[in-house]
């Protein structure tokens, strides 16, 4: 009766056991010493896909993640050794290939003298999946996320702090508060814990600040990490503080940023300082709020006089200069930019200088300030004024050569046709005259019509500067006019038997004064012809370039030297050539280009030339526009 009754209590207890086992969410196994399952609960099917049959008889190791194999056996060891219970935590491989977080406990138990190991296994995969989502958070996120107990240990330090300080999660829970800050900031934690970690405020569960603080920490490799830190207490459910929960940020590039500010405004100051000129600054009142130390040198006012007093109070400027000023304020603030104003300046002393002023919109500390900077032109306006008065005694000795070179040489002509004209009366009127008497007449004739050219020349370029020329233009056949100028210098060319070549267009209409390009045109041609040795030949061109008709004369003359090249277009720009070992002409005036180019110019066109060098020929160009 015992018997049975003891058999149905034991039948009883296991299938109370039974029930337990089947309506509990954990995995329980038996298994032997050497890892292999004699028993595996249902729920192996619910956790691992296993159902209990296909697992019972191997060996539960083949089921464990290989990285968390030494860990498991190391485990497997202590509980063999005393006995039990041990815990751990390790990744099963599910049927379907993935892993699952389990929680082991396990002890040693002994059966029919057996030993076996009964343990029970969790599933803790969601919770070990959110925290890893959760530290991949923290590992990512730019700040630090740690808690502290109350005797500043940390308890907790997210991995984002590899990036930020280059410790470890590991490193830093090791490392003392001491090392982690600088003695200044560790000075500032000291403060924030007497204040503020007092027994009173740790059993006040309403005291609840939010404490922040700029703290300098070190980076693994020395370098010190500007930080805002912001700090919580952590309490229990009594009430009671246990702990900080704090936010690390670094504060790097906001630093570098104020730096920069900084080292602006000190660049800023020296600039305002050792500027030569007066430099104030004063608010959109009117308010002088700085000076630099020439304000007195310029103003005569002391610095201390200007600053904290209204601008407009002091008498510096006229009625009409002061609205100057104002004006130009007024232009700032709409966002213009007004130009520098000379202004006459009246000094503390009464004494009255010439000054530039500009004015400029500058913020400092949010403020809107003008910023005036003031400069001395008391010299240059008195050296320009020297100048201007020179200038104009230059002009009127200038004009008074003009006119006495147009009047000498109006009041020539006279005299000059006298002359002219008694010798051409001698030669009609006396037949006695002997072959060497008529020889000296000619020769008289001649340095008439030399001296006439020379007396037109003087006449042309002296209308040409007082701008007395009015240029009649026609629009003309220009091939034409060149043509007719070959025409007439061709007796020239013969007696040194130079070759003209002509390549122009047939028709160049153009517009101008044909009196006055005829005589350019014949000027370089008969200098080509005058400056270029016996038998060489003369090339004539027209070329047509973008909206200009450009003639070019060349010859294979004399040419010009690097320096003769510079006075050639001169006025009296003669170069003598006598010792040049060349048989060329020497009698020019020197006025001939002078007054070519002065005429091309006034229609809109251009003179220039061209050498390589001593005799080397040289080409003349003008270019006139084309219609
Ligand atoms: P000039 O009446 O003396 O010829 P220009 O003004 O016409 O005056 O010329 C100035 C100087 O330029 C001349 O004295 C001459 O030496 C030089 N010159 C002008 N044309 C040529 C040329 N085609 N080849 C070489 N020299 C020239």
């Amino acid at each position: 009766m015992s018997n049975s009754s003891s058999s149905k209590e034991i039948k009883d207890s296991n299938e109370k056991l039974q029930v337990i086992i089947n309506h509990i969410q954990d995995i329980i196994i038996e298994s032997e010493l050497n890892g292999i399952f004699t028993y595996v609960s249902p729920q192996a099917y619910d956790i691992l896909g296993y159902k209990p049959e296909e697992v019972i008889g191997l060996n539960g190791f083949k089921f464990i993640h290989p990285e968390d194999l030494p860990k498991l056996t190391s485990k497997f060891t202590n509980l063999i050794k005393s006995g039990g219970p041990v815990q751990v935590e390790y990744r099963a491989l599910h049927k379907d290939g993935h892993y699952v977080y389990l929680s082991a406990k396990g002890t040693i138990v002994k059966q029919n003298g057996n030993i076996k190991l009964i343990a029970v296994l969790r599933d803790i995969t969601r919770e070990r999946e959110t925290e890893q989502k959760y530290e991949l958070l923290a590992g990512n996120i730019n700040d630090i996320i740690w808690t502290n107990d109350l005797n500043t240990n940390t308890t907790y330090v997210s991995p984002s702090i590899k990036n930020i300080l280059g410790y470890t999660v590991e490193e830093d829970i090791a490392r003392p508060i001491t090392e982690k800050f600088t003695p200044e900031s560790l000075k500032k934690i000291g403060k924030l814990i007497k204040n503020h970690i007092t027994p009173k405020n740790i059993k006040d569960r309403n005291y609840n600040p939010v404490l922040r603080l700029e703290l300098e920490q070190y980076h693994k490799n020395g370098s010190i990490i500007p930080c805002e830190v912001t700090v919580n207490p952590m309490r229990n459910e009594k009430g009671i503080a246990f702990g900080l929960v704090g936010i690390t940020r670094t504060i790097t590039k906001r630093k570098e940023a104020e730096q920069k500010l900084k080292e602006s405004e000190q660049k800023y100051r020296s600039l305002f300082e050792s500027s030569p000129n007066a430099v104030g600054l004063i608010n959109t009142k009117g308010i002088v709020i700085q000076g630099n130390s020439n304000i007195e040198k310029i103003f005569g006012y002391k610095k201390e006089e200007f600053v904290g007093q209204n601008f407009r109070k002091f008498p510096l400027f006229s009625k009409e200069h002061s609205a100057i000023v104002f004006n130009n304020l007024n232009k700032l603030i709409k966002g213009e930019i007004p130009e520098p104003q000379e202004l006459k300046l009246h000094k503390k002393d009464g004494s009255v200088i010439w000054v530039s002023m500009i004015a400029s919109i500058v913020r400092l500390k949010k403020e809107t300030l003008f910023q005036i900077i003031t400069q001395d032109i008391s010299k240059i306006k008195n050296a320009e004024k020297i100048l201007k008065e020179q200038n104009k005694e230059l002009q009127e000795v200038s004009n008074l050569k003009t006119e006495f070179l147009s009047r000498a040489s109006h009041e020539l002509k006279t005299p000059l046709a006298t002359i002219n004209g008694y010798a051409e009366l001698i030669k009609l009127k006396d037949e006695k005259l002997n072959q060497d008497q008529l020889k000296m007449i000619e020769g008289i004739q001649k340095g008439c019509v030399r001296l006439e050219g020379i007396i037109h020349k003087l006449i042309e370029s002296s209308k040409l500067e007082t701008s007395k020329i009015e240029l009649h233009t026609k629009e003309e056949d220009l091939s034409l006019l060149i043509k007719l100028c070959v025409n007439e210098v061709k007796s020239l060319a013969k007696t040194r038997e130079i070759d003209i070549n002509l390549g122009i267009a047939n028709l160049i209409l153009t517009k101008f004064n044909e009196d006055q390009i005829y005589e350019v045109i014949s000027n370089l041609l008969s200098n080509a012809i005058k400056y270029s040795p016996h038998n060489t030949i003369i090339n004539i061109k027209s070329e047509i370039k973008d909206t200009s008709i450009i003639i070019s004369i060349k010859d294979r003359g004399i040419g010009f030297t690097e320096d003769e090249k510079i006075t050639i277009f001169n006025k009296f720009g003669k170069i003598a050539r006598e010792s040049s070992g060349f048989h060329v002409f020497s009698e020019g005036s020197g006025l001939g280009l002078y007054i070519s180019k002065k005429i091309v110019e006034l229609h809109d066109g251009k003179m220039w030339f061209e050498s390589e060098g001593r005799n080397k020929g040289s080409t003349f160009y003008f270019s006139l526009p084309i219609i």
